[in-house]
């Protein structure tokens, strides 16, 4: 079963794809996550990438896509995989797609978490004076909330049109996010 989460910075992704992973073995593929990985070990790959995320851009398709083909082979992804923060645009879901359908699979389910985006910005605004962070903190997320309400124009559509995306409510807390997501991908995943 392959899943892609898709919603805005800050809304819970990768809070509910550690729990399908755990409750499921799905694994969770977060393109974020990988790129943060590349700047920590500080590779070449890392550095060129961390001046453009830092400016709240889009990293080119295929950094991405080369990403996720590396590691959709792996044992972990064995039983499908939950696809976090990818594709953002509609040439990787295009190659998202062809990548599965080489391997007789394709996406079962695209999760789209409705949030209020004023909320959210308040609710990071709050954390990031809470932690005495810098105002960065609050442009970035404001640049990656506006980079999400442009990208999410051009992947659900793609999607939509397929007709494989549901909606679920992304305010709840958490446990109750949970439960509609179990509710929508229940019927393959017992
Ligand atoms: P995230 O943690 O998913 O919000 O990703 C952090 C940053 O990594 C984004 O703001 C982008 O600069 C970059 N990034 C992550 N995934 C992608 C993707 N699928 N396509 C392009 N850029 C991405």
């Amino acid at each position: 079963m392959n899943i892609i989460f898709f919603g805005p910075p800050a809304a819970g992704k990768g809070t509910q794809a550690k729990i399908l992973q755990d409750k499921y073995g799905l694994q969770q593929l977060s393109t974020g996550d990988m790129l943060r990985e590349e700047i920590a070990g500080q590779t070449a790959l890392g550095v060129k990438m961390k001046a453009i995320m830092d400016q709240g851009r889009l990293v080119p398709d295929e950094v991405v896509i080369e990403m996720i083909a590396n590691r959709i082979d792996s044992p972990e992804c064995a039983k499908g995989a939950i696809f976090d923060g990818f594709p953002r645009t509609e040439a990787q879901a295009e190659a998202l797609d062809a990548m599965l359908a080489a391997r007789g699979k394709k996406i079962d389910y695209v999760v789209e978490m409705i949030v209020d985006f004023d909320a959210l910005d308040a609710r990071v605004a709050k954390r990031a004076a809470e932690e005495g962070r810098s105002d960065d903190t609050v442009e970035t997320f404001r640049k990656r909330l506006d980079q999400y309400k442009n990208y999410s124009k051009e992947v659900l559509p793609y999607y939509q049109a397929k007709g494989l995306v549901q909606t679920i409510d992304g305010m709840a807390a958490i446990d109750a996010v949970t439960v509609q997501i179990l509710d929508i991908i229940k019927p393959k995943a017992a």
